[in-house]
């Protein structure tokens, strides 16, 4: 069977090679003959492979002779093609004038289906055929579908399939290459390699963890390069946008047909994304024009197209996490997705799917594999951030900010807990963790309330002393997602979207005051009902679990990554401006009676400012920042979570972030230091300055009109 299998190899890359040149044939017609003469080449192909598809179905001299009329049958007809075209050129050229020369092919939708539809049919006959001559060795799992589908699945997730494709992809961008913009090149070099890693192609053993992982590794490098790209070019060519959505959409469905193929032996949604995939890419190949026209889209301002480009990403992540899961701890997983039975009456039906749902998605998004595969896609981002970040403080936060999510996202509770406790519930289920649990109230061990208390009295201080900084910008997980470069850059959105635009300023707007009340009496309510449940008092749970628990699971686990994807119309850091979060909400109290503020060097510096740059540059939205600093020198939010984008925004370096440690030197008499970055010259005015800080720092002694900008 090697010989075999080492021959039809041999034939798939030649295939895959001839593929590419007609594609690029197809590229590069300019005439209606040529375009004939291409598709008669495809037709030709298709049906040879038909051919020995329907030998194959009736081995002997019957199916020879059935093979050979449809083969026969398929080219003569094929034949037409070009044979009309060259009668219709024929009869343009003799009843208008000689002369004339022929009109040049117009490369519609309906050319680039054409085309798309041929090679598809062409690789998806070839990989029949190689099927059949190597002894259906590849058959997909059992997977309750009919005969039919379950040979149209078996091809696509072959090997013959999904490999020719992505050599056929790879080569593609290799001969295209010049009509492309290299990230469209990137992009599908990064969909060839995906396609080889296909996991159901092979049953070799290893092959399913290397493709796995390997293609996870591949996706998450794709996802930061698109993000990266996004971030420096502002403006993307429309064609090229669209492709970038439709691909994630595929990919979302790929890497949920993924999952459903693990966990279930379902391999037909794979099956389906692939040939998505595929007409996607050859639809995008084969007009190429499209791709280097001058209309351009300034994604900024697109918030439909942002949202789509995060909610597809997150999607393939959500499957992605879970397929690792499945994968890499198959004793904790397998068979720990939510399965209730979708049957019974409609009403039980949407109940059921919706409680699955609900879990599923809570499951893996508080699952090792997810968090871990975020922190790198996420940490990346973050990386690019931290360094084109000038501010010193900025960087040591940013720093913290990753440790901190690799060990209490990731370390703590997934490794460090279930070794030391290994007969214990998952870290997710317990009622009581400390602070990000809110108050809560099992008697986990017997001192769980001093835990507690340590817990809320530890980051309670910090948080008095440093600002809401402390939880808000290093300890949570959010920060990690929300200041990598591209996320950050939706900011803008803070201020562009309608619904956003109702959140902006330090002000608490009425509905941000509900919210609030609403996730504190909420959070106050569930820790009671959760102590007396635990205390054999009460017996009440909510989803089917520990009242606290759930609470949790729905703001951190759900809730948060739902506002994630709404950034390009709730804003970025959500959880801060709409006020939803109960530990953000409980570490406002505590910046409220802390240290923590902005202040200014010079107030007349900022009466002069004609950028904002820090008002631009929040995450937050604090867009009175600078009326705050020309009046009073300083201000004080408690919505601020001490990012520090204005202060290296700020092109004068005039902000710094005061707290405790300006206190002390304050009260020992010694001097702010001076703005650690350079920061531009200021054209000294010669009128007396009204209000000037006598504290003028070095560095800041001219003042000048000119408005460049630190911020992204
Ligand atoms: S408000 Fe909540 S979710 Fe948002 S950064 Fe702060 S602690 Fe994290
Ligand atoms: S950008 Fe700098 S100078 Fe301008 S208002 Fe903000 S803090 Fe003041």
């Amino acid at each position: 069977m090697l010989g075999v299998d080492l021959v039809l190899g041999i034939l798939a890359a030649l295939m895959a090679v001839f593929t590419a040149l007609v594609i690029r044939w197809a590229v590069e017609a300019r005439m209606p003959l040529q375009a004939a003469a291409i598709v008669f080449l495809l037709l030709m192909m298709a049906a040879m492979f038909g051919g020995i598809v329907v030998y194959f179905f009736h081995p002997g001299t019957t199916g020879l002779v059935e093979g050979l009329w449809l083969a026969a049958g398929v080219m003569s007809a094929g034949a037409l093609v070009p044979f009309l075209a060259f009668l219709r050129v024929a009869q343009v050229q003799l009843t208008a004038n000689e002369s004339l020369p022929t009109a040049p092919l117009r490369k519609g939708v309906a050319f680039g289906a054409l085309i798309a539809a041929l090679v598809l049919a062409n690789e998806f006959l070839m990989g029949w055929a190689f099927d059949l001559v190597s002894g259906l060795r590849f058959a997909p799992l059992a997977t309750g579908l009919g005969p039919l589908a379950t040979s149209v699945t078996a091809v696509i997730d072959s090997p013959w399939f999904l490999f020719t494709m992505a050599g056929e992809m790879a080569l593609t961008a290799y001969l295209l290459r010049s009509r492309f913009d290299r990230p469209f090149v990137i992009v599908v070099s990064f969909q060839a390699v995906l396609m080889l890693l296909s996991p159901p192609a092979l049953g070799l053993s290893g092959w399913r963890e290397i493709s796995v992982v390997g293609g996870s590794a591949v996706m998450i490098a794709l996802f930061v390069y698109l993000m990266e790209h996004i971030y420096r070019e502002k403006e993307l060519n429309v064609a090229f946008s669209r492709y970038l959505t439709r691909l994630l959409g595929v990919y979302g469905l790929m890497m949920a047909g993924l999952f459903l193929w693990a966990a279930y032996g379902q391999p037909l949604l794979f099956a389906a994304s692939i040939v998505l995939e595929m007409l996607v890419y050859l639809d995008a190949v084969v007009r190429p024009e499209r791709f280097s026209a001058p209309e351009r889209m300034v994604w900024q301002l697109n918030a439909n197209w942002a949202f789509q480009l995060l909610a597809f990403i997150f999607v393939a992540e959500l499957f992605m996490g879970a397929l690792l899961d499945l994968q890499i701890q198959p004793g904790v997983y397998a068979g720990a997705f939510p399965s209730l039975p979708l049957s019974g009456s409609t009403f039980i039906v949407l109940e059921n799917a919706a409680s699955n749902g609900f879990w599923f998605f809570a499951l893996v998004a508080g699952s090792t594999w997810f968090l871990a595969m975020m922190g790198i896609e996420m940490g990346a981002l973050v990386v690019f951030k931290f360094r084109e970040t000038r501010h010193l403080e900025t960087k040591i936060r940013l720093a913290l900010m990753m440790a901190c999510y690799g060990l209490f996202a990731v370390f703590f509770p997934s490794v460090y807990y279930s070794a030391v406790f290994p007969t214990w519930a998952s870290g997710t289920q317990v009622p009581i963790l400390g602070w990000s649990m809110g108050i809560g109230s099992a008697p986990l061990v017997p001192s769980v309330f001093v835990v507690l208390l340590v817990t809320y009295v530890a980051t309670g201080a910090l948080t008095a002393l440093f600002g809401r900084r402390v939880i808000c910008s290093v300890f949570c997980t959010a920060p990690l997602m929300y200041q990598g470069t591209a996320i950050d850059a939706m900011k803008s959105f803070n201020r562009s979207s309608p619904f956003a635009r109702k959140y902006l300023s330090s002000r608490f707007s009425a509905l941000y005051s509900t919210t609030t009340a609403v996730v504190l009496v909420a959070l106050v309510g569930t820790s009671f009902l959760s102590y007396f449940d635990q205390t054999g008092r009460l017996n009440i749970t909510v989803g089917g679990t520990d009242p606290s628990v759930f609470l949790f699971v729905l703001s951190f686990s759900v809730l948060w990554y739902v506002m994630f994807v709404t950034i390009p119309y709730t804003g970025n850091y959500n959880c801060v401006t709409m006020g939803w979060c109960y530990t953000g909400t409980i570490a406002q109290a505590f910046q409220k009676i802390g240290f923590f503020k902005l202040k200014v060097r010079d107030k007349q510096v900022c009466r002069d400012c004609t950028t904002l740059d820090c008002a631009k540059s929040c995450p937050v939205g604090l867009v009175d920042m600078p009326g705050h600093f020309r009046q009073k020198g300083e201000f004080r939010s408690t919505k601020c979570c001490g990012v520090g984008n204005c202060v290296g925004a700020c092109p004068y370096g005039n902000l710094y972030i005061y707290d405790v440690r300006h206190w002390f030197r304050n009260r020992l008499g010694l001097p702010i230091p001076p703005a650690s970055e350079v920061s531009l010259p200021v054209l000294r005015n010669p009128s007396p300055r009204v209000g000037a800080s006598p504290a003028v720092p070095a560095g800041v002694t001219t003042r000048t009109a000119t408005s460049p900008t630190g911020s992204p």
